[in-house]
C-alpha cells in the first residue's frame, strides 16, 4: 500500500463522524470512509437497525434519503404491491436503476467542504477514488431485499425493470448549478468547446468531469438540506420483443396487407396484418405488434403457392415460452377465415434474422401469374408460341400513373427473366372470374407466367401504361393487352 493511500485511509477514518454531523446518513458516511458493502458480510437489516437506533438524520444531504431505511423499505413494499410482475413468464429479471444526477455533485461538494476544513493535501479525486457510489450501494441493498420477496432470479434477462428515483427539486438544483457554473466561468480552466456546449441539460455530465480546482471555484459550500419526502419512484417493466415468422398465402382479391386509413380515418380494419396479429397479440399479452413483410401485393392481387415471407414483432409480451402447439393453433385459427392461410410452419426467430427479410426485398426474384386478354382478335396459337420464345428482356419503367402519389418520378430499368404462356382450361377460368363481372370471349384470354426482378410493375409491363413502360408485352407482340387478374406465385427467399 502506498503512503498516499494510507494517508487517504487515515483521513477517511478521521472524517467519518464529521460526515454524520453535517447531515449525511449512516450509509453515505460509511461509503465515504471506504466501506465496501458488497464485500463485507453486511446485511441491509443490520444497517437499518443501527441507523434507527443511533444515526437518524432527516434527509441525507448527499443521497437525498435514497440510502435510508424509510425510503428503501417503501421501495420494497412497492415491489410487493406490483401485480404486473407476475404476468411475465420469464424466470429471470434484470433491474436497471436511475438516480437523480444531483446526488453525484452533492457528494463532491460535501467531500470538498470537509477536505478544506482539514486543510488536507489530499486531493478531492484521490479521496473519492474507490468509493462505492450511491447507485452501487442502493442497488446492492435493494436487490438483496427484493430477491427475498419475488420468485424471479435477478440476473441478465430479456425482462427488464427500469427503476427510476425522481427528485422533485432536480431541475431547480441543476439550474442553480448551471448558474454557479456560468458565473465562475472566467475563473475556471475548462476548455472553450466544453463551455460553449454547456447547456442546462448536459451540465449533469459536464460537472463530474471538471477538475478539482474548477469544481472548488464553482461549488465552494455545502449543498442545501433537501426537504422530507421529496423523492418519488417510477417502475417500468418491459420484455424484449419476440418474433414469429412464416409465409402467408392470400386467397382473395379483397384484402389489404395493412389496415387502410385515409386522412387518419379507418377505411378497412380487415387486413392481413390484423388477421395474423390479433390472436398472437392476445395470447402473448403483448402491448402492441409490428408486421414486417418482404414486399407487398396490391389489394386485388392474390399471393398463392408458397406464400409471402413475413415476421410479426410482439412488443412487450408477457407470455413468451411458445410451444409448437401454440404456433399450430395460430395457423389453424387463420384457416377458419379462408381468405388467408399459413404456408408451412410458423417459427420463432431472432431479431437479427429479420435483416434477411429486408435484404430479400431488394434482391429476390419474383414469379407472377397473370390472366390477360387481347383487345383485338388474334391467332392464339401463334401468339402464345411467340410469347414463350421471348428471352431475357430489359425494360424501362417510368413510375406508373397509379403510384405517382407515393413514389418519386424516375425511370427504372428492370429485368424480365422468363415468360411462359398458355391457354387456361374452362375450369381454371371459372375460378379466376369469381371476382369479375367482365367476361371476355375465351378465344382472347391467356395465362402468362413471368419471372422478374423484384420491383417490376407487372400490370404496366403488360399494358404499357400509355408508353411509360417500354417495351411492354403489348409492344413486343404488337397487340393491345389488358390484365384481368394477377397472382404472385413465388418469392424466391428461404424463410423462415
Ligand atoms: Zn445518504
Amino acid at each position: 500500500m502506498s503512503v498516499n493511500r494510507e494517508g487517504v485511509n487515515t483521513l477517511r477514518f478521521k472524517v467519518c463522524t464529521k460526515f454524520l454531523n453535517i447531515g449525511c446518513c449512516l450509509c453515505c458516511s460509511l461509503r465515504l470512509c471506504g466501506v465496501d458493502f458488497t464485500k463485507q458480510k453486511l446485511e441491509p437489516e443490520c444497517l437499518f437497525e443501527q441507523e434507527k437506533l443511533n444515526y437518524m438524520v432527516e434527509s441525507c444531504i448527499i443521497c437525498l434519503g435514497i440510502l435510508q431505511v424509510e425510503f428503501i423499505t417503501s421501495c420494497v413494499k412497492e415491489f410487493q404491491k406490483n401485480t404486473e410482475l407476475s404476468k411475465y413468464d420469464s424466470e429471470n429479471i434484470k433491474i436497471n436503476v436511475r438516480i437523480p444526477a444531483s446526488v453525484q455533485i452533492r457528494e463532491r461538494m460535501v467531500v470538498n467542504f470537509l477536505l478544506k476544513q482539514h486543510s488536507s493535501k489530499i486531493s478531492l479525486s484521490e479521496f473519492l477514488k474507490n468509493i462505492q457510489s450511491v447507485k452501487t450501494v442502493w442497488k446492492w441493498c435493494l436487490l438483496k431485499l427484493i430477491q427475498r420477496v419475488i420468485s424471479k432470479q435477478i440476473k441478465e434477462s430479456p425482462l427488464t425493470l427500469d427503476f427510476s428515483i425522481l427528485y422533485c427539486n432536480e431541475e431547480k438544483e441543476m439550474n442553480d448549478m448551471f448558474t454557479s457554473f456560468t458565473q465562475a466561468k472566467n475563473c475556471i480552466n475548462i476548455n472553450r468547446k466544453k463551455l460553449r456546449d454547456a447547456t442546462k441539460k448536459n451540465i449533469s455530465s459536464l460537472i463530474p468531469s471538471m477538475s478539482d480546482e474548477d469544481f472548488q471555484v464553482c461549488f465552494p459550500s455545502l449543498p442545501n438540506k433537501p426537504g422530507k419526502a421529496e423523492l418519488s419512484k417510477q417502475m417500468t417493466l418491459k420484455h424484449d420483443s419476440i418474433y414469429i415468422a412464416g409465409r402467408y398465402v392470400k386467397r382473395t382479391r379483397l384484402l389489404c396487407q395493412t389496415p387502410w386509413f385515409i386522412n387518419g380515418k379507418t377505411i378497412s380494419n380487415d387486413s392481413i396484418q390484423e388477421s395474423i396479429s390479433t390472436d398472437m397479440k392476445k395470447y402473448t399479452l403483448s402491448d402492441a405488434s409490428k408486421f414486417i413483410c418482404s414486399g407487398r401485393e396490391d389489394v386485388d392481387v392474390r399471393m398463392i403457392l408458397n406464400g409471402r415471407p413475413f415476421a410479426l414483432e410482439l412488443i412487450n409480451p408477457k407470455v413468451t415460452k411458445l410451444q409448437i402447439d401454440d404456433l399450430q393453433t395460430f395457423s389453424n385459427n387463420l384457416l377458419k377465415n379462408q381468405k388467408l392461410t399459413i404456408f408451412g410452419n410458423l417459427k420463432i426467430v431472432n431479431k437479427k434474422s429479420l435483416n434477411k427479410l429486408k435484404l430479400g426485398e431488394q434482391s429476390k426474384v419474383k414469379t407472377y401469374r397473370a390472366l390477360c386478354f387481347s383487345k383485338q382478335n388474334f391467332d392464339k396459337t401463334t401468339f402464345l408460341e411467340k410469347l414463350t420464345q421471348l428471352e431475357k428482356i430489359t425494360i424501362n419503367q417510368v413510375t406508373p400513373v397509379r403510384v405517382l402519389h407515393r413514389r418519386s418520378l424516375s425511370t427504372r430499368p428492370r429485368m424480365i427473366y422468363e415468360i411462359r404462356a398458355r391457354s387456361p382450361s374452362s375450369q381454371e377460368l371459372n375460378k379466376y372470374h369469381t371476382n369479375y363481372n367482365f367476361l371476355p370471349p375465351e378465344s382472347r384470354v391467356f395465362i402468362v407466367d413471368i419471372k422478374t426482378q423484384a420491383g417490376t410493375y407487372i400490370k404496366e409491363f403488360i399494358n404499357g401504361d400509355f408508353g411509360r413502360t417500354f417495351p411492354s408485352l403489348s409492344d413486343l407482340l404488337n397487340c393491345k393487352l389488358e390484365i384481368l387478374a394477377l397472382d404472385v406465385t413465388n418469392i424466391n427467399l428461404k424463410w423462415p
